[in-house]
């Protein structure tokens, strides 16, 4: 069975959460296979407490894209540098 990848759909891309953060640092937008140099923080609090916070990663050209996304959408987000 393929290793289980969560994901949803922004604007098209289909973004994955990485299992394992230490595998793969490249950007979580799909098709994207540039280095990772953003990580953003978020979750949905009318689903999830603040124990399940996402993390999605991102390269200089997408963290505007997903971060608007997030944004547009009230959701709490914290944008760091990665790693
Ligand atoms: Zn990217």
């Amino acid at each position: 069975m393929a290793a289980r990848r969560p994901f949803v759909y922004v604007l098209g891309y289909a973004v994955t959460t990485p299992d394992n953060p230490d595998e793969s640092p490249t950007c979580s937008a799909k098709g994207c296979r540039r280095p990772a140099t953003w990580v953003l923080l978020w979750r949905n609090p009318r689903i999830h407490g603040p124990e399940r916070t996402k993390r999605w990663l991102a390269c200089d050209e997408h963290r505007e894209v997903l971060s608007d996304f997030l944004a547009r959408r009230d959701l709490p987000l914290s944008v760091e540098p990665f790693p």
